[in-house]
């Protein structure tokens, strides 16, 4: 897509900070993050929203999920179950649509991790 910010990023048109690509997906830092780890996975076909992905995307979608808590973990915002509980981890998120909050139109699974000290311990 010709006006596609993320498009542009994964052509290489528009740089990012990358952390990981492969023939389906690039990823690179969100240029807002919202937690000290905020990664988005973004495929590189254009597709404006996860409302718009259909069975055929399945594996597509299924990547994208597994790939989460890979990065997290290599980037600091990985979760681990200790011998105390459960520690880190962090927040997978797709935003759809107006009322989902979606501002870019190309589809993305944000991955916010890594402490938060200003969320308190909850
Ligand atoms: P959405 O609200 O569509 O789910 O999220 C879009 C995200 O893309 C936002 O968190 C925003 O900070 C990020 N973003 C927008 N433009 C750029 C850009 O040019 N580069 C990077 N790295 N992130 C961007
Ligand atoms: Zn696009």
């Amino acid at each position: 897509m010709d006006n596609c910010i993320f498009c542009k990023i994964a052509a290489g048109t528009i740089p990012s900070k990358k952390v990981y690509e492969d023939e389906d997906l690039i990823v690179f830092h969100d240029i807002q993050p919202a937690a000290p780890v905020h990664l988005l996975i973004v495929p590189r076909e254009h597709l404006p929203t996860l409302a718009e992905c259909t069975d055929k995307h399945q594996a597509l979608l299924g990547k994208m999920m597994l790939l989460a808590p890979k990065l997290a973990q290599e980037l600091g915002g990985g979760y681990e179950l200790t011998a105390d509980g459960p520690a880190g981890g962090f927040r997978a998120l797709v935003n759809t649509g107006p009322d989902g909050g979606q501002e870019v139109y190309h589809l993305h699974l944000h991955v916010m991790g890594g402490p938060r000290p200003w969320r308190g311990q909850h």
